[in-house]
C-alpha cells in the first residue's frame, strides 16, 4: 500500500494488490472520513496505463485519487472547491499547466509500493 501524508499527518491509503499471475496492480483508495464506495473489489485500467495518484494540496487539506496514466493522456479533475482542471501528463507524468494553487502532483504507485508520499502544503512550499 501507499500511505499518502499531509505535513505528517496520514491523509489516506492506496491499497495496493499484485496479481500473482498477470504482475498487474490493482489499486483501491482509501480516505479517512469518507464512506465506502458502493462498488466492491479493485478497479482495473488499460493494459497500456500504469497506476497514478493524483494528490491535489491547499493549505487546508490534501485530497488524493488513484487513476491510470500515461503520458499524453488528460486527466479531468475537481478539486474540492469544485473548480474543474484538465491537465495534460507529460512524459515525465509530470502535470500541465501548473494552476498554482492548490498544489497538484502525480505520482507513479510503482515508485511509492510501501512507503508514504509527503503531499502536504508545506513539504512542498517549505524550501
Ligand atoms: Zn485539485
Amino acid at each position: 500500500m501507499v500511505n499518502i501524508n499531509r505535513d505528517n499527518y496520514l491523509q489516506g491509503v492506496v491499497d495496493v494488490w499484485r496479481c500473482r499471475k498477470c504482475k498487474r496492480l490493482y489499486c483501491d483508495d482509501k480516505r479517512y472520513g469518507e464512506p465506502l464506495k458502493p462498488e466492491v473489489g479493485f478497479a482495473s485500467i488499460p493494459d497500456d496505463e500504469k497506476w497514478g495518484i493524483l494528490t491535489c494540496t491547499s493549505a487546508k487539506e490534501v485530497s488524493m485519487n488513484s487513476l491510470g496514466v500515461k503520458p499524453g493522456k488528460k486527466i479531468q479533475h475537481t478539486c474540492k472547491g469544485g473548480v474543474e482542471y484538465e491537465f495534460a501528463i507529460g512524459p515525465d507524468y509530470s502535470l500541465s499547466p501548473d494552476v498554482g494553487q492548490p498544489i497538484h502532483r502525480l505520482y507513479l504507485v510503482e515508485d511509492h509500493m510501501n512507503s508514504n508520499i509527503e503531499a502536504g502544503y508545506y513539504k512542498f512550499t517549505m524550501r
